[in-house]
């Protein structure tokens, strides 16, 4: 009998072991890396620190006095490259198409579990209007579409960066302030790290960007079964955008702050799945308790369906602050150089204004067929620059710009407008 119950206990303890080494494959902590990241970085720069706080001090004064100003959507050209050695580590590209859709769902606030946030809650639930598109077009002004297969003899990658170099068994960055690269690797599994993100304002102009498990990274049913709603890159592209953990990033204490009002104070981070409308009370702030379903937390992916308004303000901001993140305003990347046209272009373009002649203001209606960098400028009789009206990547469509020429002379004016793939001149008379 005795032996018996070794036996038993000896298999029940074999079969512990055989349950715990697969938990540990099939379900990481799914903890994020990006603080960690940024620790190693102000020790490898002393300024940083320095110029973070200051990047911040940027982005409280103009939250302070831009808060709940109407925006354009921000359209982000997005390169992948995913780092493989084993045939499961090179993802499908239906993949990665599915996690681009994830993102554009989650920052836009179509996701489709959105209804899920408790009635507290969603009146700060927000679209953040950020969109992502797979690159169209590469640094060399050829066609691409946005995804890098880079193999490699490395059996795992860390927090080391050694994914984003090509000399280190990586693959090398496309110009950072143009695309956002995310790359995609087998992270060691000991980590428990499933992504990690780069900070705005870091200045590490050769890795910007995020990194992402491959099996945290879209819908696959070789990926982690919590971790399988392409929540992971939702969190490190939030990061990447300026968001902090909601926690505030403290330990388990109630004084760290993620710099956004809205976000309830909480001690720690959330983990695991979460009820609908779950209260979890920490650091008094109950009646409502903890944002568990927000985004930037550590719950299962099921259990994250929000960014708030106050995060929406604060990402859209470092378009203005960050001058590497503005400078994404102004990429074509996700325009394809070879995009056919079809039948005749100036059918397709538009470029008319009415009323003409006019006094003051006149109104110049364009049309684009393709999302195009979009410049419109009206010059004098001279040749000589009056105003910029556009200067910015446009989505295809009729748009309409009012020209006011109040303080101007009479006389004959000229307005250009220049796309990707078009450009033309018309003239416009000022009688007064
Ligand atoms: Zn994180």
């Amino acid at each position: 009998m005795k032996t018996l119950i070794i036996t038993l206990f000896l298999a029940f303890v074999s079969v512990l072991n055989i349950f715990a080494q697969d938990m540990k494959k099939q379900a990481p902590l799914d903890q994020c890396g990006t603080m960690q990241v940024l620790e190693l970085m102000k020790q490898q720069d002393p300024t940083l620190e320095e110029k973070l706080n200051k990047l911040e001090g940027n982005v409280q004064e103009y939250l302070k006095h831009n808060q709940g100003s109407q925006r354009d959507v921000i359209t982000i050209p997005v390169v992948v490259h995913i780092v493989y050695k084993t045939t499961a580590q090179n993802i499908p590209d239906s993949q990665i198409h599915d996690q681009i859709r994830i993102l554009n769902e989650d920052f836009s606030k179509t996701n489709p579990d959105a209804w899920k946030v408790p009635g507290w809650f969603a009146p700060l639930a927000a679209n953040c209007q950020i969109n992502f598109v797979l690159a169209n077009r590469d640094p060399k002004k050829k066609p691409t579409n946005g995804i890098i297969r880079q193999s490699t003899t490395k059996t795992s990658f860390t927090t080391n960066d050694d994914v984003k170099f090509k000399n280190k068994g990586g693959s090398n960055c496309w110009p950072t302030d143009k695309y956002l690269n995310i790359w995609i690797c087998n992270i060691d599994d000991a980590s428990g790290i499933t992504g990690y993100a780069v900070f705005p304002g870091s200045g590490y102009v050769l890795g910007d960007g995020i990194v992402v498990d491959y099996q945290a990274f879209g819908i696959s049913p070789n990926n982690y079964p919590n971790y399988n709603l392409g929540r992971t890159a939702t969190h490190e592209v939030g990061h990447w955008l300026n968001l902090r953990h909601i926690w505030g990033d403290d330990g388990t204490e109630c004084t760290g702050t993620d710099f956004v009002d809205d976000t309830p104070n909480q001690g720690g981070p959330n983990t695991g799945g979460y009820a609908v409308n779950s209260i979890i009370i920490s650091c008094g702030n109950d009646p409502y308790g903890d944002m568990w379903m927000n985004y930037m937390n550590y719950t299962w992916h099921i259990s994250r369906y929000i960014f708030t308004i106050g995060q929406a303000e604060r990402m859209q901001s470092i378009f203005v602050t960050d001058p590497w993140r503005a400078s994404l305003l102004t990429s074509n990347g996700y325009v394809s150089p070879n995009r056919p046209v079809s039948g005749n272009t100036e059918s397709v373009f538009q470029l008319n204004n009415y009323p003409n002649p006019f006094n003051p203001v006149t109104v110049i209606r364009y049309q684009i067929p393709f999302s195009s960098f979009v410049s419109l400028k009206v010059y004098d009789m001279s040749g000589k620059l009056v105003v910029t009206l556009i200067n910015k990547m446009q989505e295809a469509g009729g748009y309409d710009v009012t020209f006011d020429g109040k303080g101007l002379a009479s006389g004959t004016y000229f307005y250009s407008l220049e796309t990707d793939q078009f450009s033309e001149i018309k003239k416009m008379v000022l009688v007064k």
